[in-house]
């Protein structure tokens, strides 16, 4: 008989996926990797494990522990999962702007779900990062994961998610293109794809190119932290996860953009996946253009592999609904056609 003795131990060996319709006119081969298909739904599924196991092996964490993490929701379902196995309470701190769907989907796994305001400064007392502080501080045997600085956040990616990729395209990879958030995807992944292409000669593609993927606004592409909609990804200040020398380049992508090719890859690739994954495709076909008209050989061989952080069905209530892409004019005024508008 095959079976897992938990389901938090089937989490990776996620599929690879070539995007055929919305590369129509480019040359280099897009591949998908589809981490909803993780047991929680995300990518986040990798790290939780990972972060538990060196807590305990430190003393951080003791049997009966809490674990408090601010968290858009899909730390949180990872660590949940990790936490149910091992009898641990968990309580995670959210930002408002955080759909309903998702704050439901904690509670299910039987967390406890704190909201605090997205529009107020790091420092300040009610943000996200102070709030799960003082939960810490208040709450005994509690113990703060903190993804923003801890390195089992990219060294899980390094040890998984980066052999994955290289094993599943022969090492014919030529770029990595991933969101950043914390940084420990495009840290963890990018950095094991750099060290294990580092020798490879200039025809079978050279170093791994490694393309963080950042909302417009964010710190990682030069903005100052300004709000936008698309979660999960982008950050107002420069986390410890996140390594700027493993990048080669960091592009900025609209929430308009990231919105329209999010409803796009459902619609024309029947991948139905969050807005981090519109940003990150729409800025891997950024890339694929640029390829297409600086060297159209380079970009034949290209194949450039972009992480689809996580699933649709946690914003059926904002992408995927026309009246909240219409209140903030991201589709036409009611009346016009939205349909055509997606399919353009
Ligand atoms: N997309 C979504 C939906 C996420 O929840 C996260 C994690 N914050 C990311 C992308 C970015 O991943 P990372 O934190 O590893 O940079």
């Amino acid at each position: 008989m095959k079976y897992a003795s938990h389901i938090s131990e089937l989490v990776g060996h996620t599929p690879l996926v070539r995007l055929g319709s919305i590369t129509a006119g480019l040359s280099a081969t897009i591949l998908a990797k589809v981490e909803y298909m993780n047991p929680g739904g995300s990518v986040k599924d990798r790290i939780a494990e990972r972060i538990i196991a060196e807590a305990e092996a430190a003393g951080k964490l003791l049997p009966g522990g809490t674990i408090v993490e601010p968290t858009s929701g899909n730390t949180g379902v990872g660590l949940a999962m990790v936490a149910q196995r091992k009898g641990y309470d968990c309580i995670f701190v959210c930002p408002d702007k955080v759909s309903q769907d998702k704050r439901d989907v904690l509670r299910a796994y039987g967390a406890e779900v704190v909201i605090t305001p997205t529009a107020v400064a790091p420092g300040d007392p009610n943000s996200y990062y102070s709030v799960s502080d003082r939960l810490v501080r208040e709450i005994p045997g509690a113990y703060k994961p903190d993804q923003y600085s801890n390195p089992a956040g990219p060294a899980s990616h390094y040890a998984s998610t980066g052999p994955e990729i290289w094993e599943d395209t022969d090492g014919r990879i030529t770029h990595f293109v991933a969101g950043v958030g914390t940084g420990g995807t495009i840290t963890g992944t990018g950095r094991f794809l750099r060290d294990v292409s580092k020798d490879r000669s200039e025809a079978d593609g050279g170093e791994v190119r490694i393309v963080g993927i950042d909302p417009r606004g964010s710190v990682y592409s030069g903005g100052t932290g300004r709000p936008y909609l698309v979660e999960g990804v982008g950050e107002d200040f420069w986390p410890a996860a996140y390594d700027p020398r493993v990048p080669h380049e960091v592009i900025a992508v609209s929430d308009g953009d990231s919105f329209d090719i999010t409803r796009r890859l459902a619609i024309e690739e029947a991948l139905l996946v969050g807005g981090s994954s519109g940003m990150a495709v729409a800025g891997a076909l950024e890339l694929a253009e640029r390829l297409e008209s600086q060297d159209p050989a380079a970009a034949a061989r290209a194949v450039i592999v972009v992480l689809l952080p996580d699933s649709g069905r946690g914003y059926l209530s904002k992408i995927f609904s026309d009246s909240w892409m219409r209140s903030y004019g991201f589709l036409p005024a009611q009346g016009e056609s939205t349909v055509d508008s997606v399919l353009r």
